[in-house]
């Protein structure tokens, strides 16, 4: 009887480590799957969001355009990239590297996004530069005009493409 009863009772215990552990490594392979395959967390996405309008509003009320551009995410870019400011035949896009949102999202929303659309707002105004990769002086006054905080001109890296297909300048 007695012996009986310690049995069960470490069968409980055993069932309830096995349940436990379970769960528990269900939780880490669900976070892992989730950050490979969802572009970001509704939390970073909503912050992102939130900035863009605020530098949209501010392009609006500093250049009086409506400027809308593709925002992508992607996995794609290389790894020294926080993001890429590009230009193909007329059609202006930002991309953001989505490995840098896994390091660091306060920079990537609160820096990277105004310097990206600085680079951007410079292609809409014609200006195709590639003195210090981009980054000159008039970058600089367009990317703390639409609020940039930083808008660092000795960033060392080149972050623009520009290929003007059928288009001369
Ligand atoms: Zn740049």
């Amino acid at each position: 009887m007695k012996i009986g009863k310690m049995m069960n009772n470490i069968f409980k215990i055993f069932i309830t480590i096995t349940f436990a552990s379970l769960i528990l490594l269900t939780v880490v392979i669900y976070n892992d799957v989730s950050f490979q395959n969802n572009p970001l967390s509704p939390e970073i996405q909503n912050r992102l969001v939130k900035q863009n309008d605020i530098i949209k509003r501010n392009i609006h009320n500093t250049y009086g355009i409506d400027f809308n551009i593709p925002i992508v995410i992607s996995d794609k870019l290389k790894a020294n990239l926080f993001g890429l400011a590009s230009y193909r035949n007329g059609e202006i896009k930002i991309t953001l590297n989505k490995k840098r949102f896994q390091e660091n999202d306060n920079y990537m929303i609160d820096y990277v996004l105004a310097h990206e659309y600085a680079h951007a707002l410079m292609f809409h105004f014609g200006k195709f530069t590639r003195n210090n990769g981009g980054h000159t002086k008039q970058w600089q006054n367009i990317c703390f005009s639409i609020g940039g905080k930083k808008c660092d001109r000795f960033v060392g890296h080149d972050d623009i493409l520009i290929e003007k297909i059928g288009v001369v300048y």
